[in-house]
C-alpha cells in the first residue's frame, strides 16, 4: 500500500490511468476500453455497473492481469503493472489479487477445504498444517465450516461461489476483484452470495472492486459507483448519491431498466 495522494493523504491500492483495449474480432478493431481512470483506496468498496458489453468483464481483466492492455497504466500498491509481461502479471495475480468470476472454478474432485488449502500449499508454499488451518478459519468466514469435507457436486451453486470467494481471499490480496459474482446463481441462491460480501466488505474492511447489476446491493455495500458506458466511465460517485440522482441521463436510464426488471422479477 502507498499514499499516492499527498493532498488526501488517502492510502491509494489501485490506480488506472487513461486504460484502453480494443479486440479485433474478423476485420476493424473494435475499441472496448477507450481510456478509463479509477482510483481505489485502501478499504473502499467500488461497485462497477453498466450495461452488458459496457467493458466491465474487460477492465477487470486488465486489472486481473488475465489480458494485456493496449495503452494507458495500472498501478498496484504503487508499482506500474501495465506493461509487465505474461509471467510478471501472473505472478503479480498470484501475490496481490484475489478474483471471483460468475463460475466457480472449483476443482471437481476436491473437497471445499482442499480447494481452499491446495493452493496455498501448491502456489504459496504454505506446509500442510498452515494451509489447512487457514482454510479453515475462511471456511468459517464464510459460512460453510460444516460443508469442508463436502465435494463441490455436493454443494449448492451459492456454496460453491461462497467456497470460490473463500479461496481467493485466503492469500489476503491487497484487492478482491469480483466480476458479477451472483449471476450464474438461481435467483433463491443470490442472497447467501451477496451476504457473505457484504459482512466480508463491512466487518474485514476488504478493498474490492465489484461488477454486479444488483443495484440495491451496491447500494448498500459500495462505497463508491462507476458507471461504465461504451468503454469509458460516464459518472462516478459516492454509491448513494450515483444511485439516487444520477447525473448522467445514461445512468439514469439503465437504473430505471434495472428497477424495472426488478419489480418484474418481484411480481414473477
Ligand atoms: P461487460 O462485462 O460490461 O458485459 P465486456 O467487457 O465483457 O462487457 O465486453 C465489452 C465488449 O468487448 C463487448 O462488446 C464484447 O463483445 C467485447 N469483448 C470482450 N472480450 C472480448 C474478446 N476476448 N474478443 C473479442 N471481443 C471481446
Ligand atoms: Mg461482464
Amino acid at each position: 500500500m502507498i499514499c499516492c495522494d499527498a493532498t488526501t493523504s488517502i492510502m491509494l491500492v489501485l490506480s488506472v490511468r487513461q486504460l484502453t483495449k480494443s479486440y479485433r474480432s474478423g476485420g476493424e478493431p473494435i475499441s472496448v476500453l477507450r481510456g478509463v481512470d479509477l482510483d481505489v483506496s485502501a478499504g473502499e468498496r467500488v461497485a462497477l455497473t453498466g450495461e452488458s458489453g459496457s467493458g466491465k468483464s474487460t477492465l477487470l481483466h486488465l486489472i486481473a492481469g488475465l489480458d494485456a492492455s493496449d495503452g494507458g497504466d495500472i498501478v498496484l500498491d504503487g508499482a506500474s503493472i501495465g506493461a509487465l509481461d505474461d509471467a510478471g502479471r501472473a505472478a503479480v495475480r498470484r501475490e496481490r489479487l484475489g478474483l471471483v468470476f460468475q463460475q466457480f472454478n472449483l476443482f471437481g474432485h476436491l473437497t471445499a477445504k482442499e480447494n481452499i488449502a491446495g493452493p496455498l500449499r501448491w502456489v504459496h508454499g504454505l506446509g500442510r498444517f498452515e494451509a489447512e488451518r487457514r482454510a479453515a478459519e475462511l471456511l468459517d468466514r464464510v459460512g460453510l465450516s460444516h460443508r469442508a469435507d463436502a465435494l463441490p457436486r455436493h454443494l449448492s451453486g451459492g456454496q460453491q461461489q461462497r467456497v470460490a470467494i473463500a479461496r481467493a481471499l485466503a492469500p489476503n490480496p491487497s484487492v478482491l476483484l469480483l466480476d458479477e459474482p451472483t449471476s450464474a446463481l438461481d435467483p433463491e441462491l443470490v442472497n447467501e452470495v451477496l451476504e457473505v460480501i457484504r459482512r466480508l466488505a463491512i466487518d474485514d474492511g476488504l478493498t474490492m472492486i465489484i461488477s454486479t447489476h444488483q443495484v440495491r446491493f451496491a447500494d448498500e455495500v459500495a462505497d463508491r459507483v462507476a458507471f461504465l458506458n461504451g468503454g469509458v466511465i460516464l459518472e462516478q460517485g459516492p454509491a448513494h448519491e450515483v444511485l439516487s440522482s444520477p447525473r448522467h441521463p445514461l445512468t439514469a436510464r439503465f437504473l430505471s431498466v434495472m428497477d424495472a426488471e426488478r419489480s418484474k422479477d418481484a411480481v414473477a
